[in-house]
């Protein structure tokens, strides 16, 4: 058996599994100052202002199907733009400290517009364990991770149980897809849980057909009250 050589460059790539060394949006080095994203990538994210206006495109589209208190998708979406990018690596590539990231800072622009300041639990859109144990983590959960720390609000992943796979989803029919979202999603919940107020959070809200799946379970509880945070709303 060869040894082990443990050299310099060994240990750069350790540190940089952990603590990336340059920036994720746009490769520059980072400054000790700087946690995964320099300050250029920070600015250019960009807020889409949701946190602040109400009602607001969240929750207008939420209106007519079950209405929700508050809703806000944090960051603009642009197609080829640095969040696209930032979201692909949290979901795909191994990168799950983006969605902590991402999500503290949305968090702390947040606690001052007092948006979620009623808010009990958190809870992030989860995925079926099969899935799960693929990737590795869920990257929903990273995102309420960030929120969390910030607002001091706790996290459940327990209530919200995803009850089957759906993996070849998007290669359904469209009409197929819509009766599946109706199905995708349980919630096991006690008499602690009634009349709380939920904060549902998700990567990006695309149709929304996940996420009312998810608000209408939820509802099911008595006396819950519910609302949405994602990291972005793309468009269809
Ligand atoms: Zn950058």
């Amino acid at each position: 058996m060869k040894p082990l050589v443990v050299t310099r460059q060994f240990f750069k790539d350790i540190t940089d599994l952990a603590y990336p060394s340059s920036c994720l949006g746009c490769g520059t080095p980072l400054t000790d100052n700087e946690k995964s994203l320099c300050i250029n990538c920070l600015v250019k994210l960009g807020e889409t202002g949701m946190h602040k206006t109400e009602p607001n495109e969240i929750t207008e589209l939420f209106f007519n199907k079950t209405p929700i208190i508050h809703g806000c998708a944090y960051y603009k979406y642009i197609k080829g733009g640095i969040l696209q990018r930032l979201i692909h690596d949290l979901k795909y590539r191994g990168h799950p400290e983006i969605g902590i990231l991402l999500g503290s800072i949305a968090a702390q622009s947040i606690k001052k517009s007092e948006l979620f300041s009623d808010i009990d639990i958190i809870i992030p859109v989860p995925l079926h364990p099969k899935k799960l144990k693929k990737r590795g983590y869920n990257q929903s959960e990273k995102i309420a991770e960030g929120l969390s720390q910030v607002l001091d609000i706790p996290i459940n992943t327990d209530i919200l149980i995803k009850t089957y796979y759906n993996e070849t989803q998007t290669k359904k029919h469209r009409i197929q897809r819509f009766f599946n979202s109706q199905n995708l999603f349980c919630v096991k919940y006690s008499t602690e849980h009634h009349s709380k107020h939920y904060l549902i959070v998700d990567d990006v809200l695309t149709t929304g057909a996940t996420l009312e799946s998810c608000i209408n379970e939820i509802k099911t509880i008595p006396d819950a009250k519910v609302s949405v945070f994602t990291l972005a709303r793309a468009m269809v």
